[in-house]
C-alpha cells in the first residue's frame, strides 16, 4: 500500500469502467510461507510510512464514500474501517467479544502443487497428489491445526481476502452483491 495509496480510488474507478462486478481490497500481509514477520514488513516501503498516513486515511475515506454511495467495492464498511486500524491510521478498537474462527469449515486453499491449507496464515497440510482430501482434512496434524485456528488471535480482526470474518447479514449482502 505504501507504493500505491494514490491509486486506490483511480483503480476502483478504472475497474468499474471495465465492467467488473466489483473490487476487493486486501491489505498487504507478511509473505505467505516465509519467515517474514509483521514487524519486518512494517519496515519495508510497502507499509504506510508516518508521512503517508494522512493521505492513506483520506484515500480509504474516499473508498468508504464510494462503497456507501455506489457499492461496487466488495469489502464491507467494517472491513474498510479495519484497514485503517491495521495500518495504524486510527486507534485500534479492542474487539469487544472474544471471537472464534471457523475458516476450516468453510474454505480450502489449494496451491499449484496440490498442497492444501485452511488459511494462508497457517502452514500447509499435505498434498492432494499423495493423499485423498478426506485423509488430509482429518489427519492428526489437520485436527490439531483446526483447534488452533478456532482460537486464532486474529479472529474478529482478520482482513484476509475472502476469509475475513463475516456475520450472517454481511454474508447475505455479499451473496446479493455477487448475484445482482
Ligand atoms: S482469523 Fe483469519 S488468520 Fe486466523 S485462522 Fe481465521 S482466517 Fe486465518
Amino acid at each position: 500500500m505504501g507504493l500505491n495509496i494514490d491509486e486506490l480510488v483511480d483503480l476502483t474507478r478504472w475497474a468499474k469502467k471495465t465492467g467488473a462486478d466489483g473490487i476487493y481490497f486486501q491489505p498487504i500481509e507478511p509473505i505467505y510461507a516465509s519467515n517474514q514477520t509483521l514487524v519486518q514488513l512494517k519496515k519495508t516501503k510497502l507499509w504506510v510510512s508516518n508521512k503517508q498516513k494522512a493521505l492513506a486515511r483520506k484515500k480509504i475515506d474516499e473508498l468508504i464514500k464510494i462503497k456507501t454511495k455506489e457499492g461496487f467495492i466488495i469489502n464491507d464498511l467494517d472491513n474498510l474501517k479495519k484497514i485503517k486500524e491495521y495500518f495504524e491510521l486510527t486507534q485500534v478498537k479492542k474487539t469487544q467479544k472474544r471471537k472464534h474462527c471457523a475458516i476450516d469449515l468453510t474454505t480450502l486453499f489449494i496451491d499449484p502443487l496440490g498442497k492444501i491449507s485452511f488459511c494462508p496464515s497457517y502452514p500447509k497440510l499435505n498434498s492432494l497428489n499423495k493423499y485423498k482430501t478426506q485423509a488430509i482434512l482429518y489427519s492428526k496434524n489437520a485436527l490439531k491445526q483446526r483447534k488452533i485456528i478456532r482460537n486464532c488471535p486474529k479472529a474478529g480482526n482478520c482482513l484476509s481476502t475472502c476469509v475475513s470474518e463475516k456475520n450472517l447479514l454481511q454474508l447475505i449482502h455479499l451473496f446479493l452483491f455477487l448475484n445482482k
